[in-house]
């Protein structure tokens, strides 16, 4: 897994909605329709994740359900799913989080027709789809950085497709497109009063380029 970085909370426009610090980049930051793999690749899963430990244990629990969707590209060797070293993190519930190992030039767990392999193996199974996909990769292109949601638009510097420099492809803001990734965090309660704040924020704001 590759790091990328990112302005601190302190620098940034936050609102509130339950108990969480929501960054106004979600606002302006722009995304497309919707993820195209067969256009995009699936670029953005091709550094890996950090998981929190406890996703490491539970993909760990369910690894012969999973090997049995791994293709030729992905190990089938569990030691080379993950890196060995742990980090401390506050942005993972147990504090500590791990990356998932880069394997022919993408995560170990993407196959090669750029779907995700844990999200493939819940689905086959009668789970929910996300049941063994972690956090980070459900919520993209939204995550958590010093306690703050956001728009991972360190992450989005190098996606041909979707990313920051991809504006000729974006169809409207982080915040209207990804409903689905704000309702996983925020419920649709909380989405909706996510949206009534932006509106307010849209009409004060209207002078600023790119608002619109
Ligand atoms: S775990 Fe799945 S969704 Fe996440 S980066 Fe790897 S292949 Fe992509």
């Amino acid at each position: 897994m590759e790091s990328t970085v990112k302005t601190s909370a302190s620098e940034r426009e936050i609102v509130q909605v339950k108990n969480y610090k929501i960054d106004t980049l979600v606002f302006t930051a722009g995304f497309v329709p919707f993820c195209n793999v067969p256009v995009c690749r699936a670029t953005c899963c091709y550094w890996g994740v950090y998981v929190d430990v406890k996703e490491r244990e539970k993909i760990l629990e369910y690894k012969d359900l999973i090997l049995k969707y791994m293709d030729e590209t992905q190990p089938h060797d569990v030691e080379l799913w993950f890196e060995k070293e742990e980090w401390d993190d506050a942005d993972f519930p147990s504090g500590k989080c791990v990356g998932t190992n880069v394997y022919n030039g993408k995560c170990v767990f993407l196959t090669k027709e750029g779907y995700c392999v844990l999200q493939i193996a819940a689905e086959k199974n009668g789970m929910y789809k996300w049941a063994l996909k972690p956090f980070y990769c459900c919520i993209y292109p939204l995550t958590f950085w010093e306690g703050v949601l956001t728009y991972d638009d360190g992450h989005a510097q190098d996606l041909p497709y979707c990313g920051i420099n991809a504006v000729h492809n974006h169809a409207g803001p982080v915040v209207e497109i990804c409903k689905n990734e704000f309702v996983y965090v925020l419920g649709e309660d909380g989405y909706a009063e996510l949206l009534e704040i932006y509106k307010k924020w849209k009409q004060e704001n209207s002078n600023i380029s790119g608002v619109k």
